[in-house]
């Protein structure tokens, strides 16, 4: 997940996956623990998306399998684990496209659920046809140009219309203020998971040659996949994604259909439904709780 200009490949390894074809190639060697997995490292640490994914999988414990708990954001989250495993796995374009569109795709959820809350169904669908057809524009954009810049500044304004949007929703609504507090500390918790992981990832492109590589060799081997940065980037951004995401859900209010978009009215019938603080508790409460309380503010 995520890219830049500098580029290491030209690694003195051959794998089944054949010479790396993407126009982004980390700091790890390829190949260097087995022939089946180019980038190891960096590609085990994306199970931190597949972890987060079906740990708060955003709907309720009625339903019946484990996959069909999985509402939209949780769905989004396991493709960019997905998809990034598959690219680091391989080092091949394809699947490097798929990890860069998969991160377009989450955001273009998030920015769907936060942007269309509480608005008049006509305007939801506008909001929604919006974002949808930013979202297919720079993906289209992007993979017919090859130009990794279009691909960061999408994502990268798609991150920030999310935290713009998430303050606006935290502190502009009427709440008690011990619950906008407590909102306000799952935000800045999951920023500063992301600030430390878009650090990392500068860290392990910037600081690779020489200094990573010849600390990676004087520790050896399995301590030196502690040095693989870009590793530490997924496992940061699948900690702040996951917290984003529960901070979308409460703020939303929906989890229980996975339904993205919500007309002013029924918004407002089922916030005061629900009981003062369960949007709040949504995703850190234990899973049986969520549902009596969604039980109990869908009897009222
Ligand atoms: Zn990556």
């Amino acid at each position: 997940m995520g890219h830049h200009n500098r580029h290491f490949a030209g690694d003195a390894h051959v794998g089944i996956w054949g010479p790396p074809t993407s126009a982004a190639n980390f700091c790890e060697e390829d190949y260097a623990v087995t022939r089946f997995i180019a980038e190891f490292m960096n590609t085990l640490s994306n199970l931190a998306y597949v972890y987060f994914a079906f740990k708060y999988p955003g709907r309720s414990t009625q339903e019946t399998s484990t996959i069909s708990r999985l509402d939209s954001l949780s769905w989004g989250l396991l493709l960019v684990g997905l998809a990034s495993g598959a690219f680091h796995a391989t080092l091949r374009q394809g699947p490097q496209f798929a990890d860069d569109l998969s991160m377009l795709f989450l955001t273009g959820i998030m920015m769907q659920y936060i942007y269309c809350q509480n608005q008049p169904a006509g305007l939801s669908r506008v909001i929604a046809a919006a974002v949808w057809f930013s979202v297919a524009s720079a993906s289209l954009v992007y993979v017919h140009s090859g130009d990794i810049i279009i691909h960061m500044s999408a994502f990268g304004a798609s991150v920030a219309l999310i935290g713009v949007r998430l303050l606006q929703l935290i502190y502009r609504r009427q709440r008690p203020e011990q619950e906008t507090a407590e909102l306000a500390a799952r935000f800045w918790t999951g920023a500063a998971y992301l600030a430390a992981a878009f650090a990392v990832w500068n860290a392990d492109l910037e600081l690779c040659v020489p200094l990573l590589r010849a600390q990676r060799q004087r520790v050896g081997w399995p301590w030196a996949l502690a040095l693989e940065l870009h590793g530490w980037w997924h496992v940061l951004t699948a900690a702040g994604a996951a917290q984003m995401i529960q901070l979308v859900r409460s703020l939303c209010n929906n989890d229980q259909n996975g339904r993205k978009c919500q007309p002013n009215k029924e918004g407002s019938r089922r916030q005061r439904a629900s009981p003062p603080s369960s949007a709040l508790h949504r995703g850190i409460l234990p899973k049986e709780s969520q549902a009596d309380l969604e039980r109990i503010g869908s009897s009222r």
